[in-house]
């Protein structure tokens, strides 16, 4: 019997990772869950899984689940702050932490559950780029496993036919590149003129995947290609020269590697999280998710094309970041967040996302990262100068 915390259990991911779970009540027990403020979400997930501990990290909520508990004489303790989900990430006993809180938030309790030598499904891939190296060094002193959960992530490791990740080294295995898929999100044909007036529900209807609000946004943008092309080359030891990111509208092939033999080995199945979160969790072995099989003879045509960094600008800020090799990805990733959750908000237009960004980019001073310090002050000194850009924007200033 395998243990579990499932930090961000109330989200898109969080909950799909319950619903494989709930088919194997015989392989898995969940230990702790995790989550912000959801109470009512958080109380059913508590009365269907009996964990021992509930985390909400923000206090009131925390108080209001509690007395729910009690009302319902669950088994069940609960915590709240931001030590809570340090402390759930690495109880003994626990052996697998799911890593589902959105954005910054998620790099403490991640980097926990990694230094607690845990096995990690990362789905929250902002660790990986706000402090890659300390994360992937944590995970190789520990001895603990990253898996990962973003689907591309998850494709191209099973492409690899299993190398431990973050060991895998690329002139050993012989890969000639790593095709990267994105599906070019809700605007890939829309006229580029009118995308500053795209709302954020627009920008929130994804074609493919059903996610949350803030990854479809980075979707829209393809900043998440972008955050996906730096988490790529931390997981895998690649550079950015070794990744082609590859158009593919219909989100059947979830990614490629290209061999120097000439092999071109993909992962397909259908745009649904519960795939690669079944991998992960059962890794090495396999294990049925709830997705339906994939009807090859019902296939729409499968096309594939190059990005247009023109309608896309977020793509390039985030090739800059990843070539820079230092704080400059923590920066572009607290710039992104503060500007889409403008955007979400109404406060600023979907074209000013990047412009934001970019002006942060400018201003703040990178850094080596040298250690959870820097790269938590370069973090919020970029929120800082991004709240800036984001009320010029909102004035409608130019910027
Ligand atoms: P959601 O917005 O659906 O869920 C976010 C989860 O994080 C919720 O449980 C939320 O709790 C919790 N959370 C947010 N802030 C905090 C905080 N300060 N402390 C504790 N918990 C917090 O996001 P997704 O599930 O879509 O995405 C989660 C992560 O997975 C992101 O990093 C995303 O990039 C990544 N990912 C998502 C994919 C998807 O298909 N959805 C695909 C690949 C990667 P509450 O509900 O209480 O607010």
């Amino acid at each position: 019997m395998k243990k579990l915390t499932v930090l961000g259990s109330t989200g898109s991911i969080g909950t799909s990772t319950l619903d494989v779970v709930a088919r194997h009540p015989d392989r898995y027990r969940v230990t702790a869950l995790a989550a912000h403020n959801n109470v009512e979400v958080m109380l059913s997930q508590c009365c269907q899984f009996m964990p021992d501990y509930a985390v909400l990290e923000e206090a009131s909520a925390a108080e209001a689940l509690e007395k729910q508990i009690r009302n319902y004489s669950l088994p069940t303790q609960v915590l709240s702050g931001s030590e809570a989900l340090t402390t759930v990430s690495q109880l003994d006993g626990v052996d697998t932490v799911m890593a589902a809180i959105t954005g910054a938030a998620g790099l403490l309790p991640t980097l926990a559950a990694a230094q607690a030598g845990k096995k990690v499904l990362l789905a929250n891939k902002e660790s990986l780029v706000m402090s890659g190296q300390l994360l992937m060094d944590a995970v190789q002193q520990s001895g603990s496993i990253l898996l990962p959960i973003d689907s591309e992530h998850n494709a191209i490791f099973q492409c690899l036919a299993g190398e431990d990740q973050g060991k895998t080294t690329f002139a050993k295995t012989g890969i000639e590149k790593v095709l990267l898929t994105a599906s070019g999100g809700p605007f890939l044909r829309h006229p580029i003129d009118q995308l500053s007036r795209v709302t954020p529900d627009q920008a929130c209807a994804h074609p493919n995947w059903s996610m949350g609000r803030k990854i479809s946004v980075d979707s829209a943008t393809m900043m998440n290609k972008g955050l996906e092309l730096i988490e790529a080359c931390w997981l895998f030891n690649l550079s950015v020269e070794d990744i082609q990111i590859v158009i593919h509208p219909q989100s059947i092939v979830h990614s490629m590697v290209s061999y120097v033999d000439g092999s071109v080995l993909a992962q397909m199945g259908q745009p649904d999280m519960r795939t690669p979160i079944a991998h992960a969790l059962a890794w090495p072995e396999r294990i049925e998710s709830g997705v339906e099989p994939l009807d090859v003879f019902h296939l729409a045509e499968m096309t594939f094309e190059k990005p247009d960094l023109n309608r896309f600008p977020c793509l390039s800020l985030a090739y800059t970041a990843a070539e820079a090799e230092n704080t400059l990805a923590t920066i572009l990733n607290a710039a992104n967040e503060i500007a889409v959750s403008a955007f979400l908000e109404g406060r600023i237009a979907f074209t000013s996302v990047p412009s934001v960004v970019k002006q942060t980019m400018e201003e703040v001073k990178t850094e080596t990262v040298g250690s959870l310090e820097t790269v938590l002050e370069a973090d919020q000194e970029a929120r800082h100068a991004a709240q800036f850009w984001v009320s010029r924007a909102a004035k409608e200033e130019v910027i």
